[in-house]
């Protein structure tokens, strides 16, 4: 891979951004932090890590990089999420804190938190769709589910018990639970697929 490649933007306001640089780097693809409107200029991806959708939904919006990112997912920027990225990907929530928004582009219905105190984390072996090498290691983490699955968009693993907890839009994969915890890269990969596919580089104006 060249060093003129466009990097991928992962979203560094909160949450774990750590995991996901090395993830992403140990696959070869350069990454830029996102804190602030200019950073994203130019990515060619997006990853949301997990972290705290409530939060992150306020310091997009005071950092001034809701709109932006809101347009460019709409647009068809290749976008990552896990976790709370997957709730801040969601068109609708079940459970939205008092003024909660999301960026969405992703048309399904999300529940937050939807695991139960006793089972708030664990780690399973998890078989995905269209991930060859057998079942893939992650960690729930006070985990999302999705509750409804919109037309276009293509469930990818669900848990013994039924639960929705990997999906892919166009562009957009969406996981409920922590690859990048467990230090499995074949997710990661199939979202660098995505961006290899894509040819996507973010072109935005940016106010001051
Ligand atoms: N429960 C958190 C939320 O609502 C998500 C947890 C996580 O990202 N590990 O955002």
């Amino acid at each position: 891979m060249g060093g003129s490649q466009a990097p991928i933007g992962v979203l560094a306001l909160q949450g774990d951004v750590a995991e996901h640089r090395r993830m992403l780097e140990s696959l070869g693809a350069p990454v830029v932090e996102i804190r602030q409107c200019k950073d994203v200029t130019g990515i060619a991806g997006l990853v949301i890590p997990g972290g705290e959708s409530t939060v992150m939904d306020k310091l997009t919006r005071i950092f001034g990089l809701y709109a932006p990112l809101r347009d460019l997912i709409a647009q068809g920027m290749p976008v990552l999420g896990t976790c709370a990225g997957m709730i801040m990907l969601a068109d609708r929530l079940d459970d939205a804190i008092s003024g909660q928004q999301t960026l969405g582009g992703l048309d399904v219905t999300v529940k937050r938190n939807a695991f139960g105190s006793q089972k708030e984390s664990f780690d399973v072996a998890l078989n995905v769709d269209d991930i060859d090498g057998g079942p893939v290691d992650v960690s729930f983490i006070r985990a999302p589910i999705v509750t409804h699955v919109g037309a276009g968009v293509r469930v990818l693993a669900t848990l013994p018990t039924g639960e929705v907890v990997a999906c892919e839009g166009e562009n957009i994969l969406a996981l409920a639970f922590h690859p990048e915890v467990t230090g499995d890269t074949r997710l990661h990969e199939r979202f660098l697929d995505i961006v290899a596919r894509e040819q996507f580089q973010a072109d935005i104006h940016c106010e001051s």
